[in-house]
């Protein structure tokens, strides 16, 4: 039967999204449900079939029209095998074999990638990646996730699990990080750390535009700073400076083409692109970024969901 549609499942802690698309990946419809993560493993499993039913059902697909199915997941994923290793606001979902459940019960092929990933496929196809098989792909946002891209497809590594930059170490006697490190990148330059670090030196302010809210996000810091707040403005210029010494290695390490920055942080603008090229030239090489760009991230609101419709076009028809 010929093959008309691709499904593109962007799985979230909160909320699952799905959009069925045509074989270019253009979006034909969307569905948005609670994940209900806390019914368990097996119920959500369900819903992310149920999703799918009913984006065929939108467009009266056939299964056998239904080329294939991408799932973004959080966490560390083996997207070889097809299983959820561990992902953190998904409790009970460890191993969870997710590509086996859904293939067995949609007799659809379906493929599995960690949800930075997926959407570093999706810049790729769609967005900021275009015309570009190399680059670096960086998701600034509660956490700081990342993908390599290398010749059209996701550097893996030996057990799939390459690209972690925000768990790169900048500073062994830094601040505790989520994973148990101490001084990752995302304990410096993430959102929430963004936050913890105002929050921090507000304790010992008196004077600064942050006093008036009663809760602070990385979104405020940088308005406060684009208001001239010194607070603000030191913790925007302390949190940047490693963000571009972390992407500074990287262009030493990997000298890559391209390096495109997404992620909920990174709608903070161009002061973004602009203090991190400062710490690339002050702390990589010429002959290693002189042909490099570094650009914002295209694909805002539903890059979830284009990224997995991204890591079916990727995987299905080979590499670009
Ligand atoms: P998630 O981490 O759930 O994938 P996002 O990519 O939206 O979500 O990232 C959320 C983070 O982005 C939060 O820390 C939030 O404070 C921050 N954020 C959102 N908008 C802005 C903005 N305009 N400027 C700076 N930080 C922002
Ligand atoms: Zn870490």
């Amino acid at each position: 039967m010929d093959k008309k549609y691709i499904i593109g499942i962007d799985l979230g802690g909160t909320k699952i999204s799905g959009a069925i698309a045509d074989m270019d990946g253009s979006i034909l419809n969307k569905i948005t449900i609670p994940t209900l993560a806390g019914k368990g493993a097996l119920t959500v499993v369900g819903r992310i079939a149920d999703t799918i039913i009913k984006l065929m059902e939108s467009r009266s697909a056939s299964y056998g029209e239904v080329s294939g199915i991408g799932i973004g997941s959080p966490g560390f994923v083996n997207s070889k095998k097809g299983y959820i290793a561990f992902a953190s606001n998904l409790s009970g979902f460890n191993n969870l074999p997710i590509v086996d459940m859904i293939e067995e019960r949609l007799k659809i092929k379906t493929y599995l990638e960690n949800d930075a990933k997926a959407a570093a496929l999706g810049e790729m196809w769609f967005g900021a990646g275009g015309n570009c098989s190399n680059f670096i792909y960086l998701t600034v946002s509660t956490g700081i996730g990342g993908a390599i891209v290398y010749n059209g497809d996701i550097f893996t590594g030996s057990s799939n699990m390459a690209g972690e930059i925000g768990h790169t170490i900048l500073n062994p006697e830094g601040p505790k990080c989520g994973c148990g490190h101490n001084g990752c990148l995302e304990a410096y330059a993430s959102g929430t750390a963004i936050a913890r670090l105002a929050n921090e030196r507000l304790k010992e302010c008196e004077d600064s535009l942050l006093k008036e809210y009663d809760n602070i996000t990385s979104k405020e810091v940088f308005d406060a700073a684009s208001r001239g707040d010194k607070l603000a403005s030191d913790v925007v210029d302390y949190s940047l400076h490693y963000l571009g010494i972390g992407i500074a290695n990287l262009v030493t390490l990997i000298n890559p083409e391209r390096i495109i920055i997404g992620g909920g942080v990174s709608m903070a603008g161009q002061i973004i692109i602009d203090k991190v090229w400062e710490e690339v030239k002050a702390n990589s090489f010429k002959p290693m970024y002189e042909n490099l760009s570094i650009v914002p991230a295209k694909l805002k609101a539903d890059a979830g969901v284009i990224g997995a419709l991204g890591v079916v076009l990727t995987r299905s028809k080979g590499k670009r």
